[in-house]
């Protein structure tokens, strides 16, 4: 095994904000990610991620605010410092494909190393540590073109962490990429960040992507950040209804307000049936504090081993989703029951 240091920053940014000239992209956002943190910005396409994520790397400059990186000020609107990227430190890798075509992948690698003046043993040496990392090792003379997908981006990110970052910035890394491998790869990404201790910022606007991957998730909405906390916390506490159907799937009360999809249990006229396989969950209509909601069955999906409902219910616009449910056929009027402790009020 190969010794690293440990060498993630922690990153502060104090009122930062970037805005254009339609009013949207960054409004005035603090934020503090800690050092070797694995940070997720979460959030809908045009919600500013990419905007924080470029002003974390000195590829455009902010109209207010400062940012610090470790105990460097990188850049700060009101004094005129701004640090260039390649001054930084840090390590990028974006959506786009975007290794240079016309140098093998070792030299794609190597070339953050070259521009800093290491030796050439040196280059090669730590060029081929990291394409090991990624278990491309046995690529090195090959051209990006000859490379999958999923192996251009592990080059990729063999080349943002290769000259050792104290901070690396990945802005929806896997979009280009199939299920499979996002998947496959999305795994590689947090071990290999972990291993490096390096602090990263991880744009992306898929919820399971930053669920899986963070220690922290921030969620932003309109150049805002609405709430941030461990992936757990906004999953049981989410700050307004946004956020919750963010995390998850929520399906809507008429007076303000829902509930998670896989909390509502379908009440079942047949005593024998149960919605629930193993959790044997009971009928809570007797419970005191249970809510009980009508709806009609709209479409069904077969999920493999339970069937996905989409229902219409009085009063609200968009289906409610009930999955892991018994078959019931389109048309079919049903009871559906939800605890009143599993309600997410809005918070405006
Ligand atoms: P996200 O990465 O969350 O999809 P962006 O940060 O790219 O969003 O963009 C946030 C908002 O700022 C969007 O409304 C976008 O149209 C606008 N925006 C981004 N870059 C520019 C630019 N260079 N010029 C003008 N508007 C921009
Ligand atoms: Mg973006």
């Amino acid at each position: 095994m190969l010794s690293v240091d440990r060498i993630g920053a922690r990153v502060e940014v104090e009122g930062l904000c970037r805005t254009y000239a339609d009013g949207t992209g960054l409004l005035p956002t603090d934020l503090v990610i800690e050092s070797g943190e694995f940070l997720s910005v979460l959030g809908p396409s045009g919600c500013g991620k990419s905007t924080l994520l470029r002003l974390l790397a000195g590829l455009d400059r902010p109209r207010q605010g400062l940012i610090r990186v470790a105990d460097d000020v990188v850049c700060d609107a009101e004094r005129g410092v701004f640090v260039p990227p390649r001054q930084r430190r840090l390590g990028m890798v974006f959506q786009d494909l975007a290794l240079w075509p016309h140098l093998s992948v070792a030299a794609n690698v190597g070339f953050p190393l070259r521009v800093t003046g290491v030796s050439r043993a040196q280059i090669a040496r730590r060029t081929t540590e990291a394409l090991e990392r990624v278990e491309l090792a046995a690529m090195a003379a090959k051209m990006p073109h000859q490379l999958s997908g999923g192996q251009q981006q592990r080059v990729a990110i063999a080349r943002a962490l290769v000259a050792r970052p104290r901070l690396l910035l990945l802005d929806e890394p896997l979009s280009a990429l199939d299920a499979a491998l996002r998947e496959q790869l999305r795994a590689e990404i947090r071990s290999l960040t972990t291993e490096y201790g390096v602090t990263t910022v991880f744009v992306t606007h898929d919820q399971a992507e930053a669920m899986s991957l963070s220690d922290r998730i921030v969620v932003m909405r309109a150049g805002r950040i609405l709430q941030h906390g461990r992936p757990e916390d906004l999953y049981h506490r989410p700050a307004d209804a946004f956020v919750a159907e963010f995390v998850g799937i929520f399906n809507h009360l008429p007076d303000g307000g829902g509930v998670r999809a896989e909390r509502v249990l379908v009440l079942d006229d047949d005593p024998t049936a149960t919605n629930r396989d193993s959790a044997g969950a009971k009928p809570r209509d007797s419970a005191p504090n249970s809510l009980v909601v009508d709806a009609t069955v709209r479409s069904v999906v077969f999920t493999g081993g339970a069937y996905h409902l989409r229902c219409e219910v009085a009063g609200v616009d968009r289906p409610w989703v009930v999955p892991h449910a018994r078959a019931h056929a389109p048309g079919t009027a049903l009871r559906l029951a939800l605890t009143a402790g599993d309600v997410i009020t809005p918070a405006s």
